[in-house]
Parts: C-alpha cells; structure tokens; sequence
C-alpha cells in the first residue's frame, strides 16, 4: 500500500476517536437523510425496538429518536463514542428511550427476532455489505427493516485512481443494482434505494472537520502520526471533489421477507 493510499483504517484507534469524537457526525449523512430513509418504514409503534449499529457518537441516532417511537439501541465498538452517546441523549432527555452500549457488530446482543429496525449510517463496511445484511437478518422480526447507507459506485467505469483508492479502502463497494441484488439474496424485500446529495460529503463531514483538524494538529504539534491522520482525512476530501460524479454513500432499505 502506497502512503497515498493509506485509508483509515491504518491509523492508531485512540487518535481516530480522538479526532472523531470532536465531530457530531463520524460518516456522511445529514438530519434530512435520516429522515428520508425513515419515511420509507412503517408500522413503529411505541413498543417497537430499533438497534443503531455502529452509531458513533449519535448523530442520526438522536434524529431517529426524536421522530420515530419505540425504544432505541446505539451500538459502537468504542467506549468513547458510547460515552459521547449517552451524554447526547441525556441533554436531549431522550435517556428514557435511547441507550447507547459498547459491542460489536459481529456479535450482536439481541435476541433473534427481537428487532423491528436494524438502522447503520455509514457503517456496516466495518464487516462488510453482504455479510452484515446476511448476519444481522435473523435478529430482525418477520417484515422487519434494514436501514442502511453504504459507499457505491454510480459509474460502471471508473478512473484509475479513484478504483485504486477504494478497492484499497474497501474493495466491497459496488455498483446500487449490484449492492440491490445482494440484499435481495439475503432475503429482503428492496424497499427502497436513494443516493445521499452531497452536502452530506461537504456541509455536514469534510467542512466541520476543518476546524478540528486545526485544534487537533495544535494539540498534537510535531507528532508524525497525527499529521498523516489529518493528512490522510485531507486527501480523501480532495478525492472526493474530484470524482464525486463516479462515487457517493446511497441508502439501502430492505424488508425481511
Ligand atoms: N453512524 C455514525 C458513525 C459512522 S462511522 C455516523 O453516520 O455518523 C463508523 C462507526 O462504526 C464508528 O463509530 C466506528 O467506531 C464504528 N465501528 C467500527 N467497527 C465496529 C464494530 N465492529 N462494531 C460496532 N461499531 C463499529
């Protein structure tokens, strides 16, 4: 791997929270997005239980509780985003409704069938489309919903160091039909597909970062590995305005058939 192309996932975990924790939102996305892939569920009531996945420090988790009813799960792997989650939640006082836990996505605390909504924005990539579409199934009732938003390609072809770059980062992502077909052989019903606009990239991730990256590198001043961080994080921003037309995060919602 060049250091071009190093993705994030090659940095020390505690300067990534670091820097994320400093953001309300850890992926693309934005309230409006939320809420549009909400509008494509139906039937929650007040006894409906929907899990969170990967859901950082809480941003679409927190728009979620404020316009859906039932009882809301957030799950991330790390403790200092969970810590951030709850402490949202609790100025919201939406602590009644909304708890956020420590876990991993690969070994889901849920029983099977307890699950009328599996929601992950920006996230299922940490194991993968198809295996956590294929996994998490069994947790969701009959007719339940996945509500997930993915990175994918909008193009069939694609310039050299664009493809590069993601099949480094993530050599899942792939065309909408592509990613549609695979949820339909894992067993759901395509409700619905929609490509993020994007000022879920610019207004609502890479601009906020801009500040951050200055207190960050302010606070860790002439440390190698926070540079690349910010670096790195710089570089893909770059990349995205670059070749946006070729690439994007696009919701998938399915129904477990
Ligand atoms: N849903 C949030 C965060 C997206 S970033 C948003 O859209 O803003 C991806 C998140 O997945 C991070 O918070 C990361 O900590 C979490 N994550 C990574 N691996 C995970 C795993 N195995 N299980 C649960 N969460 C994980």
């Amino acid at each position: 791997m060049s250091a071009e192309n190093k993705s994030i996932h090659d940095f020390d975990f505690e300067l990534i929270c670091e820097y994320y924790a400093r953001l309300e939102r850890q992926g693309p996305g934005s309230p409006d997005v939320t809420l549009k892939a909400l509008s494509f569920i139906e039937g929650l009531s007040a006894a409906s239980r929907i899990a969170d996945l990967g859901c950082g420090t809480g941003g679409q988790t927190l728009v979620l509780a404020r316009n859906a009813p039932g009882q809301i799960t957030g799950m991330d792997l790390f403790p200092t985003f969970i810590e951030q989650f709850n402490r949202n939640a609790q100025a919201l006082q939406l602590q009644e409704r909304v708890t956020g836990i420590v876990g991993s996505m690969d070994d889901l605390p849920f029983q099977e069938g307890a699950l009328d909504v599996i929601w992950s924005e920006g996230a299922i990539y940490n194991i993968g489309f198809e295996r956590g579409l294929n996994e998490w199934r069994r947790f969701l009732k009959p007719g339940g919903y996945l509500a997930v938003s993915e990175a994918s390609w909008f193009t069939g072809e694609r310039p050299a160091e664009i493809n590069a770059f993601w099949q480094d980062a993530y050599p899942e992502i792939d065309t909408i039909a592509n990613k549609v077909a695979q949820m339909q052989r894992a067993g759901y019903v395509p409700v619905a597909t929609f490509v993020l606009p994007e000022d879920c990239w610019t207004r609502h991730f890479y601009e906020p970062q801009v500040a951050v990256q200055r207190e960050f590198l302010e606070k860790h001043a002439g440390e190698r590995a926070a540079e690349e961080l910010v670096a790195n994080q710089r570089h893909e921003a770059e990349l995205y305005a670059q070749y946006k037309a070729c690439y994007g995060y696009v919701f998938y919602i399915g129904r477990k058939l």
